[in-house]
């Protein structure tokens, strides 16, 4: 269903992208060996990976860093191992194929169709050629790391290099990252930094936009049609108004009038409502290290854009702060992608979400 509130798996749930499928698909055949895939949240990025890994004929493996992150607060070498064996448990072509390069790595043990980590000499990078000796065989294997930017918080495991080793080194590899905190990602991948391990690498980047009022009314128009629920034309156009082409924003309206039977008004108040505690929850570890950042976010919501207007919010509200200070948690805002700065101006680019801060 077009509506359903979850990533999409199959190619008939996902509205439109094409374009961006097609990207994705034929950068994995080209052999490209890191592709990022960009945008904020909730425009899609983790339902166009699973549809072009699920498409693609390639033997893959995914997984969610940011799931795994809160799950072990932790993303040291034995977690992502764990998830990256656990992501080939149980697909049985892979493990089947792959079993005799996998019990070459030291440390893991093949078992039925089950791939466990069982001593301290694991290596990621072990585990890593291995798949790049299966994949002379059976085609080059996909990895992929959705919310990438939390391979950051790896402790004595620098995944940084690990990569920068396989791109050059594993030709028969694919990494695809995603992430929503683009200017984190970035932060950890530091493409650009002449000291940092992936300097100078390629990497093809698809970035992922909202769609345009025309195609989010047509998405709800579809998402309606395909449940059998006649809507009135103004009403999604009002909802086009309100959500803008945020494709998570506007599944989550089609799918509650539509399971909830509500009526147009009390579905937006529903989506605010639900976006209130969604955003709650994944601000909540930058709200737990400083207050601020929840009167930075309403001041930009309320509509003051430059640097100095919104200190001077923030003081008001709660007293001193030095710029430095200041200027470190609006850069980190930006940077996790909640707000926006373009020509000096900072503004909060969902939004939904700024409905939600500005209360
Ligand atoms: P992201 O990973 O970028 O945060 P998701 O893939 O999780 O985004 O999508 C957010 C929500 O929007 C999910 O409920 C998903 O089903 C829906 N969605 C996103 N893109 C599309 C699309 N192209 N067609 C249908 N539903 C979509
Ligand atoms: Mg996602």
């Amino acid at each position: 269903m077009l509506f359903s509130p979850y990533p999409k798996t199959r190619r008939e749930e996902l509205f439109d992208r094409e374009v961006e499928l097609g990207e994705l698909e034929s950068s994995v055949e080209r052999g490209e060996r890191l592709v990022l895939l960009l945008g904020l949240r909730r425009l899609g990025k983790s339902s166009l990976l699973n549809v072009a890994l699920n498409e693609l004929p390639n033997p893959s493996i995914k997984i969610d860093v940011r799931k795994t992150y809160s799950e072990f607060s932790s993303v040291n070498r034995y977690v992502i191992g764990k998830m990256l064996l656990s992501g080939m448990s149980g697909k049985k072509r892979l493990v089947e194929e792959a079993r005799a390069f996998l019990e070459r790595v030291r440390g893991v043990s093949v078992s039925g169709f089950r791939v466990e980590i069982t001593s301290r000499d694991f290596s990621i990078t072990e585990l890593l050629e291995a798949l790049n000796d299966y994949g002379e065989e059976a085609g080059r294997v996909v990895i992929a790391f959705d919310e990438a930017q939390y391979l950051r918080f790896g402790g004595a495991t620098r995944y940084d290099g690990i990569l920068a080793y396989a791109v050059d080194n594993l030709p028969n590899l694919t990494f695809i990252l995603t992430g929503s905190e683009v200017g984190l990602l970035f932060d950890f991948l530091k493409p650009d930094d002449p000291n940092a391990p992936l300097f100078g690498r390629y990497h093809h980047d698809i970035a992922l936009e909202r769609f345009e009022p025309g195609l989010s009314a047509e998405f709800l128009r579809r998402g309606f049609e395909e449940v059998g629920v006649e809507v009135r034309e103004r009403e999604i156009e009002d909802a086009v108004e309100k959500l803008d082409g945020i494709p998570g924003w506007l599944a989550l309206y089609g799918y509650t009038r539509v399971t909830r039977k509500l009526r147009h008004g009390e579905a937006i108040e529903e989506v605010l409502r639900e976006a209130k505690s969604i955003a709650d929850g994944e601000l909540s570890r930058l709200f737990a290290y400083s207050p601020r950042y929840r009167v930075i976010l309403k001041a930009v919501a309320l509509g003051y854009s430059r640097w100095k207007d919104i200190k001077d919010y923030v003081t008001l509200k709660l007293g001193y702060v030095n710029d430095s200070n200041f200027s470190a948690l609006l850069e980190n805002l930006v940077k996790s992608g909640y707000v926006e700065k373009r020509e000096g101006r900072y503004t909060i680019p969902d939004p939904v979400l700024e409905r939600v801060f500005r209360e």
